[in-house]
């Protein structure tokens, strides 16, 4: 099978995404990319998590041209490849509707830096697109132009994208960023935050760089 281990990968973060409830039923969705085929991994549309199996993982390319598989990708395939075309360093995107995130997102707000762990963005706040109807050409244009330098992004009235060197560290983020986004949620409902500073926040981005085991693989901060 095409990009088997990719296609394992898809199956098995897409039942840990729904566990954890960061998409329900079928919404949300996962791709993998393969630089040296230059094709992408990609749930497929409709398809209930814990009943997708490698095979119903869809391989195209970045085009969105199915080049193996039965089923039909994901409706949002083009908010995927948009991010492997403008981001070089992408190697996985996760795209969930969860809660905290997709709040702000029918604030049409950015979510912020009341905690450090944002800083997993690579930068300091998250910034909201505008609305676009999902599936459309414009939601993937507006989603990549307003992510700008950092990996995540807000999607106005609709979820959140993010994008990682492998879907150990997208999926991660995507955790962060509900994490982050439930923080400000609760804080603003109690009080005013305490927003870290660009200078605090400067630092956070420095010592990211050099957390973790040698090898690269953090976990938790
Ligand atoms: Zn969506």
């Amino acid at each position: 099978m095409l990009m088997q281990k990719e296609r394992e990968q898809v199956v098995e973060y897409g039942k840990m995404m729904s566990a954890a409830r960061l998409s329900t039923g079928t919404s949300g969705n996962i791709s993998v990319y393969n630089k040296e085929l230059g094709l992408m991994a990609i749930s497929p549309s409709g398809l209930d998590y814990f009943s997708t199996t490698p095979e119903d993982v869809v391989v195209t390319d970045l085009n969105g041209h199915i080049v193996d598989g039965t089923r039909k990708p994901s409706s949002e395939w083009g908010l995927h490849t948009i991010f492997y075309q403008n981001k070089p360093d992408a190697g996985a995107v996760v795209h969930t509707h969860s809660m905290y995130c997709t709040i702000f997102a029918c604030l049409g707000q950015s979510v912020k830096p009341i905690h450090y762990a944002i800083a997993d963005a690579g930068v300091a706040e998250v910034p909201c697109a505008p609305y676009y109807p999902f599936g459309t050409p414009e939601l993937a244009k507006a989603a990549i132009e307003t992510c700008g330098e950092g990996k995540a992004v807000i999607l106005g009235n609709h979820g959140l994208v993010t994008c990682g060197k492998d879907l150990k560290a997208a999926y991660g983020l995507a955790c962060n960023m509900e994490f982050v986004a439930e923080l400000q949620y609760r804080a603003m409902s109690i009080g005013q935050p305490n927003y870290l500073t660009t200078e605090q926040m400067d630092d956070v981005m420095e010592r990211f760089k050099t957390y973790g085991q040698p090898n690269g693989n953090k976990s938790g901060y």
